[in-house]
């Protein structure tokens, strides 16, 4: 059952897949998609790009210029490595392809895939077969229906690179994830030291040479401050300055929320030495091993998917708490 995927059906594919395989013939479905660039592009990823833009111009245009000397230029330094890291290796990460070195070998991609028929099949790869891309694949190979192609030592499909983490991409997929929670958790220092000396000593916030200019002439007041310092500085208020920090910390801290609950996920996984698809596979073990335990407990809403998912991200956060406080 490693390779079994369930594949999202309405009732009339399921019913015209019914009805045409009587006659030997299966239905053409989407092509299989190559990486994260393929269309068609998901919310989450475009959500992720837009947020990466918004951080990046704040904390090099607005935040970090404003830091005395010398942290700005050790603030330079530090969030713009780690923010070119993540830029790479999430590139890297969305653009090469995971797919099992079968399924690249054979180029298929602008071609049709046939339909999964369960009337034939009980599952898409069996005996190390896969019958949609019709390639002898490894043990560790999984057909992600959304992807529509067998991927090598499956760990994920993942919504916010748009494509399947796998062997060949897991490892971009964890240093972008480690990069981006290091990159927020400096710009939320910045923001918050930032907010903090601005009533202590919002002189020392003011070290920057375009200061002293302005002030020389009589341009610039106390609650006045420069923003995308050096090249094109524009004048802002006290207020506005607060407020947009304000509303990135909220961000931030909610990016940092999910990033430290992911990136805590992988450590787990790690040291238990599985995947995210091993741990997916137990934990419906062991649903299922307690429904066999409780007869009569069929209830519907637990065949329910979004029930299915919330539980596991619960029953992931659950134990994750559990072992960081060294109950397990
Ligand atoms: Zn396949
Ligand atoms: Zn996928």
């Amino acid at each position: 059952a490693d390779g079994c995927v369930r594949m999202p059906l309405c009732r009339l594919c399921l019913l015209s897949s019914v009805l045409l395989s009587s006659k030997n013939e299966l239905v053409s479905s989407k092509p299989a998609r190559m990486n994260g660039w393929s269309w068609p592009p998901q919310i989450f990823q475009v959500i992720g790009w837009l947020m990466f833009c918004y951080l990046a111009i704040v904390s090099f245009g607005i935040y970090i210029p404003l830091l005395p000397l010398p942290w700005n230029y050790v603030l330079y330094s530090l969030t713009g490595i780690t923010f070119t890291v993540h830029f790479l290796t999430h590139i890297a990460a969305v653009t090469i392809d995971p797919a099992d070195a079968s399924v690249r070998a054979k180029q298929s991609y602008s071609r049709p895939m046939p339909l999964f028929d369960r009337t034939k099949q009980q599952h898409v790869i069996q005996d190390l077969h896969c019958y949609l891309c019709d390639v002898k694949v490894g043990p560790k190979v999984k057909h992600c229906g959304v992807c529509n192609k067998c991927v090598e030592d499956f760990d994920h499909h993942c919504k916010w690179l748009n494509t399947c983490v796998g062997g060949r991409n897991y490892w971009y997929f964890f240093v972008a994830l480690s990069s981006a929670t290091l990159g927020v958790l400096l710009l939320v220092v910045v923001l918050l030291f930032v907010s903090i000396q601005h009533y202590l000593d919002p002189n020392s916030l003011r070290t920057a040479p375009q200061y002293e200019i302005c002030f020389s002439t009589g341009l610039l007041g106390n609650g006045t401050w420069l923003v995308f310092l050096p090249l094109t500085p524009i004048k802002t208020s006290s207020s506005g300055l607060l407020i947009l920090a304000f509303i990135t910390v909220m961000l931030s801290i909610t990016c940092l929320l999910l990033l430290c609950h992911l990136l805590g996920f992988h450590f787990y996984l790690f040291y238990k030495g599985i995947s995210t698809f091993d741990y997916v596979k137990m934990q419906r073990q062991k649903e299922t091993r307690r429904r066999d335990i409780e007869p009569g407990n069929a209830n519907p809403v637990k065949n329910n998917k979004k029930v299915r998912q919330v539980r596991y991200v619960i029953s992931g956060s659950l134990m994750l708490m559990k072992r960081l406080s060294g109950r397990v």
